[in-house]
């Protein structure tokens, strides 16, 4: 089951569940907040053209992401895989929604990298979370970028502004309750120019399966340190392929079996 959150005319926030091909999707409206209240449709059909797509889930405590979770990637930047998972945390307010724009702040120098990534969402409270019980937890997967600005990240030492700036946790397109996350493909395309003058570069092509910690022992190990809430969200690292995005591009990221999330890339005053 896919959950979205959206805003349709000008609405609050609101849920619903997507059903319906690629290109013909539907909005089945429920009320109130499915990872909080049972899930009751209110009857109303919402078609996702008319909707704007919202950050599925803005986590009520924190989103924590994990770092050289793939050996390709630990690789490229001439770092070595961690032993146990690196683990790093980013605010909430760096959650941001599904085609929202991301102005590049000055600050963060030429070198701002997209990661595309598969994201986990908590479904419950829980500490010390055995292995074999992190499906009983995990309420259901997005996609994310774990946009980073990579000049800075050795100097932040904390990544509180390399990886944690507002907008720099796009989210989206909607939650997948039902997905296997154990292989499952991730791809990142970064798009120049648009119409007939479009350039596609497919950056980014790994599977989950290459994971050196996969979601059970990251969302385990977390929980050894942290009481994780329903709504948090963790980032499984990123596959290799990182790069820069300049403003006017667009980068997608592609999870097999969620979505596609967008994101357009602005010059600081384009917004
Ligand atoms: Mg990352």
């Amino acid at each position: 089951m896919r959950i979205a959150r959206f805003s349709s005319g000008g609405s609050d926030p609101r849920y619903a569940v997507v059903e319906g091909a690629p290109g013909e999707e539907e909005l089945l409206v429920v009320s109130g907040d499915p990872l909080f209240t049972p899930l009751n449709p209110t009857g109303e059909r919402v078609p996702l053209v008319d909707a704007r797509l919202l950050a599925p889930v803005i986590p009520r405590s924190k989103v924590l992401g994990i770092g050289r979770n793939y050996a390709a990637h630990a690789a490229e930047l001439g770092n070595e895989v961690p032993a146990e998972p690196l683990v790093f945390t980013v605010p909430n307010t760096s959650v941001a929604g599904p085609g929202d724009p991301l102005v590049i702040p000055a600050w963060a120098g030429e070198e701002l990298h997209y990661e595309g990534e598969l994201a986990v969402v908590i479904r419950r409270l829980c500490k010390d979370v055995p292995l074999a019980r992190v499906p009983e937890v995990v309420y259901g997967y997005t996609v994310a970028n774990d946009v980073t600005a990579r000049s800075l990240q050795e100097s932040d030492r904390q990544w509180w502004r390399a990886k944690g700036a507002d907008g720099f946790t796009p989210l989206g397109p909607w939650i997948e309750t039902e997905l296997d996350p154990a292989d499952v493909r991730i791809e990142t395309r970064r798009i120049t120019g648009a119409g007939a003058d479009e350039e596609v570069e497919v950056v980014q092509d790994g599977r989950t399966s290459l994971m050196v910690h996969d979601v059970a022992a990251i969302v385990a190990h977390v929980s050894q340190a942290m009481t994780l809430l329903p709504g948090d969200v963790i980032l499984t690292g990123t596959p290799a392929g990182v790069g820069p995005v300049r403003a006017g591009q667009r980068v997608e990221v592609e999870v097999e079996g969620i979505g596609v999330l967008s994101t357009p890339f602005l010059a600081p005053g384009q917004d």
